[in-house]
């Protein structure tokens, strides 16, 4: 599985002042579960050490420029971010993780300088996250300061392993039983980002216009990959919770199902993780033989020993709800 990374967060020793930006999440616990593919379009043009650029607000828009002797740099950095793009049709990455605040590698809020005297505002994008988002809209990417937030990060690993089993998925060559039954398995991690979505893509694969496979295929591919990139919420998880309780609900005791809805409950208040209520479920599931719900990819989403669903902060309340907002 490959993952794409700003050489600098790996340890690779090419900022511009001969350090590196080493993330300790990147380099000790993503390492298990991926082959990195680092790019540093910088390091390519430039020496190292090497004068600082900048993203600067001039009358012919926003240009990169050398911080001492004002070099535009713009054309150059943009080019040789094309021939970084060019390189990643090939290398079948499943995500990006980039360098935050760099004018090459941020992805938001990259300081933008003014050429006269005033103050900078956080509000760029630098030229080589620009290029991946123009060239793959839906690969996942994030920066390695926002994954120390425990919400996106279990939202971007939860993204790029849905995104690595659809490629997957789809190189199979598969048939349009097989997409049912694909489709089937990720009903419920669909419905805690979407319910609407997991409706889209039924009628995807319902194909009442009798189109060929591969048209059918391609349109789940970028129904699949929007409804991946949302972001899942505590009362969007709380309703799948109840959904699958729903499948115990003759099985088990009155008691039992009282404790159960505690539980969930509990998880609905930040009392308890959410690796809490799945774990009861699961039990459950194996005692009462229900294969549906065990095929389903929201019960074991990514490796468990990643262990992002452990934590409390990884479900926030959605805005309908007034608690927080996301
Ligand atoms: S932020 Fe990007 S361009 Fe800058 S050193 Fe890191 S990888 Fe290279």
């Amino acid at each position: 599985m490959k993952l794409g990374v700003s050489s600098c967060l790996i340890g690779t020793m090419c900022r511009y002042d001969g350090t590196s930006s080493k993330d300790n999440f990147i380099t000790n616990i993503l390492q298990k579960y991926f082959e990195f593919v680092p790019y540093c379009p910088e390091k390519m043009i430039f020496s190292t050490p090497r004068e600082t650029i900048r993203l600067v607000n001039t009358k012919d828009g926003i240009r990169v420029v050398t911080s001492n002797d004002k070099r535009d740099v713009t054309d150059d950095l943009k080019n040789i971010s094309q021939v970084c793009v060019e390189q990643m049709q090939n290398d079948e990455l499943c995500g990006f993780i980039l360098k935050s605040k760099s004018p090459t590698c941020g992805l938001e809020r990259v300081k933008v300088y003014q050429e006269i005297n005033a103050p900078s505002e956080k509000k760029g994008v630098g030229v080589f996250a620009q290029k991946i988002k123009d060239n793959f809209p839906l690969l996942p990417l994030e920066e390695e300061g926002r994954l120390n937030d425990p919400w996106l990060r279990e939202n971007f690993l939860m993204q790029i392993f849905a995104y690595r089993n659809l490629f997957e998925f789809l190189n199979s060559s598969p048939s349009f039983n097989d997409l049912v039954e694909f489709h089937t398995s990720y009903k419920y991690l669909i419905y805690s980002k979407s319910q609407s979505s997991y409706k889209t893509l039924g009628n995807i694969v319902a194909n009442h216009e009798k189109s060929p496979i591969e048209e059918v295929l391609n349109e789940y591919k970028v129904s699949f990959l929007e409804a991946i990139s949302q972001k899942g919420t505590i009362s969007k998880t709380y309703n799948v919770l109840l959904h699958i309780l729903g499948y115990f609900k003759k099985l088990i005791s009155k008691e039992e199902k009282e404790e159960m809805l505690e539980t969930m409950n509990e998880f609905k208040e930040g009392i308890i993780p959410l690796i809490a209520v799945i774990k009861l479920l699961k039990i459950y599931s194996k005692r009462f033989n229900q294969e549906y719900l065990e095929k389903q990819v929201f019960l074991n989403p990514y490796p468990k020993e990643l262990a992002l669903r452990s934590n409390v902060k990884a479900y926030k309340w959605d805005k309908s709800f007034g608690l927080e907002e996301i």
